[in-house]
Parts: C-alpha cells; sequence; structure tokens
C-alpha cells in the first residue's frame, strides 16, 4: 500500500474515531459497525476525499438535529446547492468516514440493484455514484464507482421485514443480517475509496 493513498486531500482535521478509548488500529477491518452521532464539526473532519474547500461548502443533511442515528447503518444526502453532489459518512473500524459522491450522467438501466442494500423490492431508485479515491490517486484522476440507492435510502430498506419464506422463518433474524451486510457492503465501498482495492 501507497503510504499516500490513506492520507486525505484535505488536512483539517483527519478522520473521527467511533470511541474516544478504542486502541488506534493500523489497518480498520473493513467490518461495519452501527453508527454514532456526529456534529456538524465531526461529521465535516470525516471526510477522505474532499477538498478543503467542498468540506467547507457541504451544505447538512435535512433535519440533520432530529436524525434517529440509532436507524442508521450509514448516514447520506444530497446537496441541495450542487446538482449532481452527496455525501456518505460509513462507520468503518473504529471511525467514521465520509466521503464525496459526484453522480453519474446516465441513468442506470431499469430495475438495477443498490449494490449496498440489495433490495429486490426496491421503493427507489437507484443511481451510478463515482468517488475520488483518497490522497494521491485521487488527486491523479483515480475513482471508485457504485450504483446505490437515489437517496441513500438503504438502511429503511434493510429494516423492512422480510416476508416469511417458511414455516419457522426468523424474521428477525433475516432483518439483522441484511443489516450487517450493508454494514459490510459500504465500508468496503470505503476502503475501496481509501486504499484503492
Ligand atoms: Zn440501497
Amino acid at each position: 500500500m501507497r503510504p499516500t493513498d490513506r492520507s486525505p486531500v484535505h488536512d483539517g482535521g483527519g478522520r473521527v474515531t467511533a470511541s474516544a478509548v478504542a486502541a488506534p488500529r493500523r489497518q480498520p477491518p473493513q467490518n461495519g459497525i452501527a453508527m454514532i452521532t456526529l456534529t456538524d464539526e465531526t461529521l465535516r473532519a470525516s471526510f477522505t476525499n474532499a477538498t478543503r474547500r467542498e468540506v467547507a461548502d457541504l451544505t447538512l443533511p435535512a433535519g440533520f438535529d432530529d436524525l434517529d442515528w440509532a436507524s442508521l447503518d450509514l448516514l447520506g444526502w444530497r446537496d441541495p446547492k450542487y446538482a449532481r453532489r452527496a455525501y456518505v459518512v460509513v462507520p468503518v473500524g473504529d471511525e467514521v468516514v465520509g466521503v464525496v459522491l459526484q453522480q453519474g450522467t446516465a441513468a442506470p438501466r431499469s430495475r438495477a440493484q443498490c449494490t449496498w442494500c440489495q433490495d429486490v423490492t426496491l421503493p427507489n431508485d437507484v443511481a451510478f455514484f463515482s468517488a475520488r479515491r483518497s490522497g494521491a490517486a485521487g488527486r491523479a484522476g483515480d475513482t471508485v464507482g457504485t450504483l446505490v440507492c437515489s437517496d441513500f435510502q438503504c438502511s429503511a430498506n434493510v429494516r423492512v421485514a422480510p416476508p416469511v419464506a417458511y414455516l419457522g422463518f426468523d424474521v428477525e433474524a433475516a432483518k439483522a443480517s441484511r443489516v450487517e451486510a450493508l454494514r459490510e457492503r459500504a465500508a468496503g465501498f470505503v476502503g475501496a475509496v481509501q486504499n484503492g482495492v
């Protein structure tokens, strides 16, 4: 791994740790964890691939002060000031990492599936987003792309109770496993932005 790949483009605060007592890890695992409550300051400091200008310019998500953080595996939103700009903040290992996204101009094919929640009864549109990679790779124009629910509805989608597939089917266990899978996939995307997997 090239050390420059892990350096944030901006130097306005670095990463935000999920727990003040968590031991620092050189290589955080890419497994997902629950979302933590963020403030304006900790949210802005979490970005891994944003310029200082982008971080300063970003519009906080609507209703930011009243978000139900416990129901979120990630926080994703669009910036009303910029037609194609969006952001996602994802717990990764013992920190949360923010990524600036740019929506692609081409609409995905119909019935495209969200890469993160993989909901098969998707109630919303899916959009193609690309993210500039962290550090030198991103400055050189390298990006990572993914198909995601257009307004990042993934956390709500995986919490919809699945139909009872057979007698004795454990609905709660199925839901928990979808939540876990969403967290892992979103954290995996952030890992690709940071490490160029
Ligand atoms: Zn989704």
